[in-house]
């Protein structure tokens, strides 16, 4: 990349106005542009269709103006949808299209691999290679919208950070790409169709709650105590499950947001109902609306299988026998590798 230049989608709209007016340009080009740049999501300066040829080339010569492209496109036969993202320096990363009745959600990627190395996750077993910064996030969800709309003529109703990488390891650019993502000078979400799934920072989750954001936050548990979390997810070494019993419940008090439990069933591992009567007793300690029973799907490199169906289903039942909100979820897109837990580049 060319050096010296700044990013035109670095700077603020002050400074895009004040760049305009020492170049003489009128004012009203300072909301064109910025609406090319974050509403109509532009890729390059070619693009800008109602600026002045002599503007754009002017852009061109002192602005930067890197952004995400796909690289190649796979269907799963559930319709599901899974994009391998090229970025500006080489690195790659994945972001998945998901139709399901009415909503059409979009699953995005907050860093290149991940350095959390939970043992099932195939994203764990890639090296952390950076941070994605916010307007490379925020292309990610502008290129699923696309996706969306050419495929079902419907825009994105949900988006959840939950591909590649922990998002609250990449704060800062992950809480502006949500700020794009709902500005009205951008896609105009509501940020409650928004969720952050994080493998447990409590500090992290604390200043959420500090920030008093208005999205969704779910939680990673799934093992119901230290010992068995600690051997799938070596984060919990140093942020133990009373530690994120505590940031959630501050979380929530601080935002009253929705708070969700992720739970993968894992077969021999944490599927017996002395697992269920542990989770339940987390969930009476912190306001959950809802556990996510996740079915694993397998990956390579780890050993784990997932339960039989009918464990499965006698698990939540138990825990809704015990008057806890549980829910299965079937991943979709698995035969494209496009399921949780799957992304890792491959295809
Ligand atoms: N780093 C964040 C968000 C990305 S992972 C986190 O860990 O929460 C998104 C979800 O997929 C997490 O709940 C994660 O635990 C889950 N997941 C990872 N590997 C999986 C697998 N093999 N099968 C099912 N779910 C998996
Ligand atoms: Fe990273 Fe989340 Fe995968 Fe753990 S589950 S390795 S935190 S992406």
């Amino acid at each position: 990349m060319e050096t010296g230049k700044k990013n035109i989608r670095k700077i603020t709209k002050e400074e895009l106005s004040e760049y305009l007016l020492q170049a003489d340009e009128k004012k009203f080009r300072t909301q064109q542009i910025w609406d090319w740049l974050w509403v109509n999501h532009a890729g390059t300066f070619e693009e800008m269709t109602n600026l002045s040829n002599s503007l754009r080339q002017k852009l061109s010569q002192d602005f930067i103006f890197p952004s995400v492209k796909i690289d190649h496109v796979q269907i799963s036969k559930d319709g599901t949808m899974k994009s391998s993202f090229l970025l500006h320096d080489g690195n790659k990363v994945e972001g998945v299209l998901i139709p399901t009745g009415t909503r059409q959600t979009a699953c995005i990627s907050s860093q290149a691999g991940c350095s959390l190395n939970c043992k099932f996750c195939a994203t764990g077993y890639l090296e952390r290679q950076r941070n994605l910064d916010f307007d490379e996030i925020y292309d990610e969800v502008c290129l699923i919208n696309k996706q969306s709309l050419e495929s079902a003529g419907k825009r994105l109703t949900n988006i959840v950070y939950m591909g590649m990488g922990e998002p609250l390891l990449n704060y800062q650019h992950v809480m502006k790409s949500i700020e794009r993502i709902t500005s009205p000078d951008g896609l105009a979400m509501s940020p409650r169709r928004i969720t952050l799934s994080t493998s447990g920072i409590s500090k992290m989750i604390k200043k959420l709650g500090d920030d008093k954001v208005r999205f969704n936050l779910a939680l990673s548990l799934h093992a119901p105590n230290d010992k068995q979390r600690s051997q799938i997810m070596p984060i919990n070494d140093k942020n133990n499950i009373q530690s994120l019993i505590e940031a959630l419940n501050y979380f929530y008090q601080q935002t009253k947001n929705e708070i969700t439990f992720e739970y993968i069933l894992f077969k021999d591992f944490n599927d017996s109902f002395k697992e269920a009567d542990e989770l339940i007793k987390l969930y009476r300690q912190v306001p959950v609306k809802v556990i996510n029973l996740i079915e694993y799907n397998p990956i390579e490199q780890a050993h784990y299988e997932k339960p039989s169906m009918e464990k499965i289903k006698a698990f939540e039942e138990y825990l809704t026998k015990h008057r806890v909100n549980a829910r299965l979820r079937i991943s979709r897109g698995k035969d494209i590798d496009a399921a949780c837990g799957q992304l890792a580049n491959k295809g």
